[in-house]
């Protein structure tokens, strides 16, 4: 009996003990293996003279044997010679296992698979003996390697016709707290391959059973067993967005269960500059009901190659864009890399940039093109816009600015910060805003009177967040914003100098009113901006009334 390679053992162990709950992706793991030898013998096809690829020749099988308890991933690729086997199983792969050194040092074991490639080893999870038969391509004789686990392994001659590799695991035996059986059950083992093997390139085939109608009888039935392919091979990501319809998008968007409603948007990516990848991506119309709760969770999936290494990819999206779904597939990515290090990667960094932007110009588009379908999304939207304006100090401001929207005074809906600009007269000098719970609680501020009355647009803020994303931006096309209730307005008016005469005239009266205030107002002056009303409420300095109640309402 051979030994395994210190670390390649520490790894099995953990494996025989299953401490990653989502044991299922075992057979994700060895389909991905099979597609790999099918490439290989692909790419030999395409570099040798004389050889040609014919399809047919070339798939993985999935057999399930209930009484013997064994599971069969059998392929037709490149197979493996006796001192391959050695190297490549006995040791665990370079790429996987270095990413795997530095996390265990780190986290002493626990939770450290995270979701990602954690290669043939997997199969331990489910299986108490792996069996790999496997005849190289071009070699007259096959080999049989075995393992009961971190005991070691054995490698001696066997009998196998053609070329390729069959594994074959003895799925555990059941014990009180795991079921082992759902492993040797053909819905099962169809589902797993769907959900991560989908779009593998060659023929995932099974054996199916079933029952249907009898062909030439009415209301009989008849039992079948046939081999069908599981898997649909040709994802729609990689097809041409010319032969794809709004519908399919519709229908994949409800396969994969991104959401229950229909996306209001769908972005379809195929890049190919400096990184490489597909992605489609969409734009929900609703938002899910957990969506301003903290157990909402953003993110992608991520696929490498057509092999899915992540449901949820977090790194992929900015958090003001969380509500988008979809999925990026790119051939740039190791299946085994572990999540810390995947946070790190230069090549997914660059994919999330581009997504960003795409999703940025979409929306951009959508504000000019189609403007209620833009309200829609803002409306369920908008808010996560803001808090990105506010968050992070402002760093992305620039990014989003120009996708906000405000009601306003004049045109009495939604309008842009580029809109209210570029109407503005030539002697207005702020952007005008006024804040309330509501619109009709704005209409009726005595604060909003003069700067209506000037011909002025204000814009309503009605959100908690709308002024600390206003205060961020600071300044839009040179123009800063001004809150309608902020001591100097900044309108040259006469009422100026009748306000600092009324001021003098009744000093006494302000002086008495100023007592009997004392603590609730810092003063009490004669306003120069009341035109029907008697008396409002201003603010001096950085804070407007409505920020300091937000301020103290929060929790310390
Ligand atoms: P990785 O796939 O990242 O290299 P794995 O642990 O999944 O790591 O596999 C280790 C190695 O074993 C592979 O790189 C490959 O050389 C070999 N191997 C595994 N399964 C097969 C197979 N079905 N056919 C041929 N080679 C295989
Ligand atoms: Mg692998």
């Amino acid at each position: 009996m051979q030994q395994f390679k210190a670390e390649s053992k520490r790894l099995l162990e953990m494996m025989i003990n299953s401490i990653y709950t989502q044991r299922e992706i075992f057979l994700r793991e060895l389909i991905s293996n099979a597609s790999d030898a099918i490439d290989k013998m692909y790419y030999k096809a395409l570099t040798e003279e004389g050889l040609t690829f014919n399809k047919e020749d070339y798939f993985i099988k999935i057999t399930a044997d209930k009484d013997k308890r064994t599971l069969t991933i059998s392929d037709t690729g490149i197979g493996m010679t006796p001192e391959e086997l050695e190297n490549n199983l006995g040791v665990i792969a370079k790429s996987g296992s270095l990413a795997f050194k530095k996390e265990t040092e780190q986290k002493d074991g626990h939770n450290i698979i995270g979701q990602f490639g954690v290669g043939f080893y997997s199969a331990f999870m489910v299986a108490d003996e792996v069996t790999v038969i496997s005849k190289a391509w071009g070699a007259n004789e096959a080999y049989r390697w075995h393992s009961e686990g971190a005991e070691g392994y054995t490698i001696e001659p066997a009998s196998k016709e053609t070329a390729g590799t069959d594994i074959i695991l003895h799925i555990k035996a059941n014990t009180e707290e795991d079921s082992y059986d759902e492993y040797l059950e053909t819905y099962r083992l169809r589902a797993i391959v769907k959900k991560y093997s989908d779009f593998i390139r060659y023929p995932i085939k099974m054996e199916i059973s079933g029952q249907r109608p009898k062909a030439d009888a009415e209301g009989e039935f008849e039992s079948y067993t046939e081999e069908q392919t599981v898997n649909s091979m040709v994802p729609i990501w990689r097809k041409n967005k010319s032969e794809l319809k709004d519908e399919d998008y519709e229908n994949f968007y409800f396969e994969k269960r991104y959401g229950f409603d229909k996306p209001l948007k769908h972005i379809h990516i195929s890049a190919d500059g400096a990184v490489v990848y597909n992605a489609i991506l969409f734009i929900p119309e609703n938002t899910p009901f957990d969506y301003y709760t903290k157990e909402f969770e953003k993110g992608l999936e991520l696929y490498s190659n057509g092999v899915l290494i992540m449901d949820k990819c977090g790194d992929l999206l900015p958090d003001y864009f969380s509500f988008v779904k979809g999925m990026v597939d790119s051939e740039d990515l190791s299946l085994n890399i572990s999540r810390e290090l995947l946070q790190h990667d230069r090549q997914l960094k660059l994919i999330a940039k581009n997504i960003k932007n795409k999703i940025k110009s979409q929306l951009q588009s959508m504000l000019k093109d189609e403007r209620d379908s833009y309200e829609k999304f803002y409306s369920a939207f908008g808010r996560q816009l803001k808090f990105g304006v506010y968050n992070d100090y402002g760093v992305n401001k620039d990014d989003l600015q120009d996708l906000l929207l405000f009601y306003s005074s004049k045109e009495r809906k939604l309008v842009s910060l580029n809109e209210y600009v570029s109407r503005m007269p030539e002697d207005q000098k702020f952007i005008y805003y006024a804040t309330g719970s509501s619109i009709e609680r704005i209409d009726r501020l005595p604060q909003t009177e003069l700067v209506s009355d000037k011909g002025y647009e204000i814009l309503y803020l009605t959100e908690d967040i709308d002024e600390f994303a206003i205060k961020i931006i600071a300044k839009y096309k040179e123009k800063e914003f001004k809150s309608v209730s902020s001591g100097d307005l900044g309108i040259e008016s006469d009422a100026e100098d009748q306000a600092a005469d009324e001021q003098q005239d009744s000093k006494e009266l302000f002086e008495r009113m100023q007592q009997l205030l004392d603590g609730k107002v810092k003063s009490v002056k004669a306003s120069k901006r009341l035109k029907s009303h008697p008396v409002c409420l201003s603010s001096e300095g950085e804070l407007t009334i409505e920020m300091e109640k937000i301020l103290n309402a929060m929790p310390n």
